[in-house]
């Protein structure tokens, strides 16, 4: 190994589900909302005065900063947005977990967290969650360098009320304490209400999922003043554009039209509940869900099979190689007819098995 190679920084990143472009495909391997951005996006997009575009965007994205601001009733201090909420996440690890403690997430949890943990050298330990695939929100009640819950939960769906919440932040108050709600709108009560209270708490969203955004990349957070300059003083210190122009003007469309949004998000929670029922039908069992994907394992049939036998049909669902979760398959849940094809080949699968 030469001398250089010695320096670089050993990093094992994080593995984004597969974007395959097969003809025919259906894909709910990575929690993409089936749907199209709301109707305003397209015509924003058709309006875009590409002129614009030799300038730098505005580094405080205050068109969309505010009206975000708006838009949740929170002050335009409270808002801070990034590169989808990846950046967001990523930029608040930086930011805000600088103690020899160590951090404190699942140990089944968003996979991103403990790749950011070591590419930042931040100390973390990841309590078990319970049988059930629930918090014991005991395991936090430690001393620690900060706290990050993703809630509802991935790849569990489980969503935990909004007094466990409470609980876990009201014995962190010597920290910041993370809540990521990738999945909040289809059918979670946001933490946001309690940023009011607790001015070291980072509530993290993103337009990826329920706004049918994931290709604009954008995310954002609501926390006290003091967290959004604390956030945005390491930002600035790192790029100074992270959004641009395009997903600023286009993430402000996509916030006029909450009947859309409302519309699309009442879709997927309906046709969850179908597919629920018949997957159970089918022998499946899962925890229920609050988010558009369902985490289900089967009676007789091992999950890395199923995900197998599914993708021969071009079907994609995501599959986790990990201690615990090994035998589940985490499904999006995308249009009817797609959720129609899913479950015609699962049926036709489990048939001929038995
Ligand atoms: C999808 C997801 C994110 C990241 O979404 P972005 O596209 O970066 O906004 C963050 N946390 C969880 C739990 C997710 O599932």
């Amino acid at each position: 190994m030469s001398a250089w190679e010695k320096n670089i920084r050993k990093v094992v990143p994080y593995v984004p589900g597969e974007q395959p472009n097969i003809p025919g495909m259906i894909k709910l391997n990575t929690n993409e909302n089936p749907y199209p951005p709301a109707p305003g996006v397209a015509m924003a997009l058709q309006d875009i005065k590409t002129d614009r575009l030799k300038l730098y965007p505005d580094p405080t994205a205050k068109l969309l900063t505010d009206t975000l601001a708006a838009y949740y009733k929170v002050g335009k201090d409270q808002v801070f947005v990034g590169v989808g909420s990846d950046d967001v996440l990523g930029m608040a690890f930086l930011t805000f977990f600088n103690s020899d403690r160590p951090i404190l997430f699942p140990d089944i949890t968003y996979s991103f967290y403990d790749v950011w943990a070591e590419l930042f050298s931040i100390p973390y330990e990841r309590p078990k969650l319970d049988h059930n695939f629930r918090i014991r929100k005991e395991d936090y009640y430690k001393k620690n360098g900060g706290v990050v819950i993703a809630n509802p939960n991935a790849p569990t769906s489980i969503y935990e009320e909004l007094d466990v919440v409470r609980d876990i932040i009201e014995h962190n108050q010597d920290c910041v304490v993370i809540i990521d709600e990738a999945y909040v709108d289809f059918g979670g009560i946001s933490a946001a209400c309690l940023i009011k209270e607790y001015d070291n708490l980072l509530v993290v969203q993103t337009f990826s999922k329920s706004r049918s955004m994931a290709g604009m990349r954008i995310g954002y957070a609501f926390g006290s003043e003091k967290l959004i300059r604390a956030l945005n003083d390491v930002k600035y210190s790192y790029n100074s554009y992270t959004m641009n122009q395009t997903s600023i003007h286009l993430g402000v469309e996509a916030l006029k039209d909450r009947a859309y949004f409302e519309e699309c998000t009442s879709m997927i929670t309906k046709t969850r509940s179908r597919v629920m029922w018949e997957l159970k039908e089918l022998g499946f069992s899962f925890p229920d869900s609050k988010t558009n994907f369902i985490f289900a394992t089967h009676e007789f049939i091992p999950a890395e099979e199923l995900y197998t036998a599914l993708r021969e049909e071009k079907i994609f669902v995501r599959y986790f190689k990990k201690p615990r979760i090994d035998n589940y398959l985490r499904i999006t849940v995308g249009t009817d007819k797609e959720m129609d094809a899913l479950i015609k080949v699962l049926k036709e699968y489990i048939h001929k098995r038995k």
